[in-house]
This record gives structure tokens, sequence and C-alpha cells, in this order.
């Protein structure tokens, strides 16, 4: 069924509000900001939304359609099962246009927050699933394949709620731990980019404003896409943005449609003066002939262009690729050329997970040579870059 919903222009959306004042998202700057520009629209152009009818009814869902003016809106009863959506169906040109051209509403059912300790403490209940991007090498469409574009949940307030309930119940972090020494630090961003939803939905920024306000906690999220709009959400110093990088040589095979390594490596300062706390995400790490020279020069170019403030709060994840049997066999249909470097069966060793897929990752011994190379390498060029950890 194809409708507008009711309720849902500017002056309807004046009379609602999601959050008191001090949690609410910054008004959009004057003459709009990097949401409404042309380079935002390269990313997301949205001309389709397939919404649940609780979304379409939210403060939050009315909000963002009326963002989408005249863009047309199918009913469906799940965001999680969209036939004409969802799958491996299609060409890379379909599933890129999918990304690009469509949008999903859904009601987040299921708040948990579940532990980590490498990344972070916890993995937050995400205000998102799905992403625009298309890098060969994501785990995020596992279950709703590759063309799986953003669904974002409309029930940010439950959500936040969510979490500053788990928050509170933590009390404060009592023992330092390489996550944070202070604070108990969430992931909000587990299977989407936090920054690429925010050209489309205020979820980022009450996230980020949810948690200014969490004194105990912080916010953590890894991001290959630079949206300047983030610079004006105020995190002070609540929130923890990862840019993850790799040799540009890598990167351009390998993580389709994001922003440049070298832009996502120029921001870092801008980010740390807006008030984030900013790292970085070697990852993933893929083992090809000349890989120590490629991430020698990344190193020594995080090294030559960041300035020392950066360097000074810098710390850094590695984590080394890990791959799918089934990601694989889809990727040889649309990207043969990215998996002469993800599949790498002398190398590596395969291990059914727990839902009987089976993943791959680098053999054992490979892999720790691997990483104490990559330490020599950090030592030799960026020896500022403390390493939070290694998997
Ligand atoms: S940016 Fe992250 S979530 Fe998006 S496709 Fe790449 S790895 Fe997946």
């Amino acid at each position: 069924m194809h409708r507008t919903p009711p309720g849902s222009s500017p002056e309807d959306l004046g009379q609602q509000t999601l959050f008191d004042w001090e949690d609410a998202a910054p008004a959009p700057p004057p003459g709009g900001g990097f949401r409404d520009g042309p380079q935002a629209r390269r990313m997301l152009d949205v001309r389709q939304v397939y919404a649940e009818p609780a979304a379409l009814a939210s403060p939050r869902g009315r909000q963002i359609l009326a963002r989408l003016p005249g863009v047309p809106v199918t009913e469906v009863p799940g965001h999680w099962r969209i036939p004409s959506l969802h799958g491996n169906d299609g060409s890379v040109a379909r599933w890129t246009r999918v990304k690009t051209e469509t949008l999903v509403l859904g009601v987040k059912q299921t708040l948990t927050t579940r532990p980590n300790g490498r990344s972070a403490d916890w993995i937050a209940p995400g205000a998102s699933n799905g992403c625009a991007m298309a890098c060969a090498y994501c785990y995020v469409p596992r279950r709703k394949g590759y063309a799986n574009p953003i669904t974002l949940f409309t029930n940010i307030e439950a959500i936040v709620a969510h979490v500053r309930r788990h928050v509170q119940a933590q009390g404060p972090k009592r023992e330092p731990n390489q996550c944070d020494p202070q604070a108990w630090v969430y992931d909000i961003g587990e299977n989407g980019d936090c920054s690429v939803d925010a050209l489309v939905c205020d979820n980022t920024a009450d996230l980020v404003a949810a948690f200014r306000r969490l004194p105990t906690a912080k916010a953590s999220f890894a991001t290959k896409f630079v949206n300047p709009d983030l610079l004006a959400m105020d995190p002070q110093g609540r929130t923890r943005v990862r840019f993850s990088v790799m040799p540009a040589t890598d990167s351009r095979l390998l993580d389709i449609r994001t922003s440049p390594v070298a832009d996502r490596i120029a921001a870092a300062a801008d980010f740390l003066d807006a008030g984030y706390e900013v790292h970085f995400n070697l990852s993933p790490v893929v083992l090809r002939p000349g890989w120590q020279q490629d991430w020698a020069d990344l190193l020594v170019h995080l090294d030559d262009v960041l300035p020392g403030r950066v360097k000074e709060q810098a710390a850094a994840e590695i984590i080394m690729l890990t791959h799918n049997q089934q990601l694989h066999e889809v990727n040889l249909g649309w990207h043969p050329r990215a998996e002469d470097l993800l599949w790498q069966p002398g190398a590596q060793e395969v291990k059914r997970s727990e839902n009987g897929a089976l993943n791959v990752r680098y053999a054992r011994q490979v892999k720790s040579d691997a990483l104490a190379r990559l330490r020599e390498l950090i030592a030799a060029h960026a020896p500022w870059l403390r390493i939070r950890y290694a998997f």
C-alpha cells in the first residue's frame, strides 16, 4: 500500500517533541547542513520507503518522512523480511541502487544491551540496521543479504531510555580497562554506520545528546563516512568516533561507497575540536603481498598529517580480517577481484559458527605473526598510537 502518512508536515512536527530541550538534537544549520547537499545525495537519495505502520505513526517516523516529501511509502508488516528488497538476487548495480534509494522504517522490538569487552564494554541496542555503503567484507548483510539498505528504528525514545537505565544500573566504573579508564563504553553502531544514518534521521544526534548527560558512560561508533553535520552535535567528550582506516589500495577495492581513507584521517582534528574523542580502527587488516609496506605508508601518513592534540588522545583497535564462505560466494558473483584479497584458503582456517555459518579467519600462527609485525610497524612509524586491543 502506498500512501503519504498524515501528520508529517513540518507544522505538525513542530507540535511534537521527542525529548526535553536538553536532549534535543541540534537544529540544522541555516541554509541546510551537509545532508542537504550533493555529496550527501550521492550517498543517500531516498526514493522509496518501506515502513511498519507503527514506525509511520511515531514522531521520529513522521519527522523522517517530512524530510522526504513526495517519496512513496509502502507499508510492510515487519522490517525484517521484505521479499522484494532483501536477499542476494540481482547484480551489484541493483544492490547499490537499493542502498542509495531505499529506506526502511521499523520499530525495534527487543531492547537488550550485551556485554562485549573488546571494542566496548557494552553493545547497546542499535538505532539502525543495514548500511548505504557496501564493503565487500561486511558482516552486517549476513542475515538480510547484500541488498540491505538502512533500516532506521523509530522508537528512539525507548532505545535511549533503555540505555540510560542500563548506564545508571552499572554505577561508576571502578576498574579501568582497555575500553576506557573511567567510563563505561557503549557501542551504538554495531549494525550500520551512524554517520550515514545522520543524513536522514536524528537518531545519531539523539544518542550523542543522551550520552552528554551520562557522566559515567561514553558512546562509541566506528565509521567509514565523513559527515560534517556530526560536528554540530556537541558531544562534550562523551562520544568516541572511531575512523576505520586501511591502506588506500585495499580500501579502493574493498570499501565500496565509503569516504576515501585520506578524508577520514583529515577529518580527525575537526571531530576532536568539535568535542569527540577520536580513535582509529585499523581494520580489517588484509594480508596480501605488499601489505607490510602499505600499512607502513598508512602509519607514516597518520603521523605526518595528524596534529599533536589528536595523537595525544588517540588509540586504535586492530581487527584482522574474518570472512565467511557464503559471503565469498556472493562476492564472486559481483566483485571477484575483492575475493582475490579476501579469500586466501592457504592462510585461513574455517570455523563453524554457532548459527552454522562457515567463517574463515587467518590461521593462528599467520595471524599472530602478522599482528606482531603490525605492532612493530606502529612502534616504528606511529609510536604515539596506543593499541587498545588486537584480534
Ligand atoms: S561501512 Fe560498516 S556497516 Fe557499512 S558496509 Fe561497510 S563495514 Fe558494513
